[in-house]
């Protein structure tokens, strides 16, 4: 294997403390041993400390799937780049949800990534076409990571062909730069996931519902090397 491929688990709105504390418990002896892949979990606030905790001194690292626009002040309800920094690595920013069903701006992106960085956590800013990708322009060298979601894909156990996958990566990183990672994310299963992390063009993948299930994460994990070209 060429790359050590980015996994990016998006547990979206799932998972009480209880399931949390579960799923590491079957999953952390096996994910300690995928040295060849660099995984990041994505849990929900509420459960953020506790994945950092039970993963604390391992390779696998932990990310928030949101962050505030706002340094700190009255925003009530909201939890700012400082309130994550020490339990999180990585921070999703400009989720398709987030974009769509909360109205979530090209400007609050850049003021999310503006703030995360300040504190050393890694961006993975999700678009789904070149106009978001573009709109990322003054902030691209505060970008770690740019997951391509097509809207059509996300959900839908329809996901874009490999070929067009890694069209947009290369595109994607001609617009922001060849040191940014860009991983895909869309209906990825432990069936279709090699055809996407084969691509040399393409960093990684950002699974959704197939990151929800102990085994199903573990075996999809398992194929990405089985499945190696
Ligand atoms: C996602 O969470 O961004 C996603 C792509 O979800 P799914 O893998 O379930 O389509």
């Amino acid at each position: 294997m060429k790359k050590k491929p980015l996994v990016v688990a998006n547990w979206k709105a799932t998972k009480t403390i209880k399931e949390t504390i579960e799923w590491v418990k079957r999953t952390k002896p096996k994910l300690e041993e995928m040295v060849y892949l660099e995984v990041v979990v994505c849990p929900s606030f509420t459960s953020l400390p506790f994945v950092a905790s039970l993963f604390k001194d391992t390779s696998i690292k932990v990310g928030a799937q949101n962050v505030s626009h706002w340094p700190d002040g009255p925003y009530t309800g909201e939890v700012t780049a400082a309130m994550i920094d020490g339990l999180a690595d990585y921070c999703i920013v400009g989720h398709s949800e987030r974009r769509r069903k909360f109205g979530e701006t090209n400007e609050e992106v850049n003021s999310k990534i503006n703030h995360l960085s300040q504190f050393k956590i890694k961006s993975v800013v999700c678009i789904s076409n070149l106009d978001e990708a573009n709109a990322l322009w003054s902030v691209k060298d505060k970008i770690t990571v740019v997951a391509y979601e097509p809207l059509f894909a996300i959900g839908t156990d329809k996901p874009d062909t490999p070929e067009n996958a890694k069209k947009m990566s290369t595109l994607i990183k001609k617009a922001l730069g060849e040191k940014i990672k860009v991983i895909y994310g869309g209906s990825v299963d432990p069936g279709n996931v090699a055809n996407f992390t084969n691509q040399p063009e393409i960093d990684g993948v950002l699974p959704g519902r197939a990151s929800w299930e102990p085994e199903n994460f573990l075996n999809l994990l398992d194929s990405i090397r089985l499945n190696s070209s």
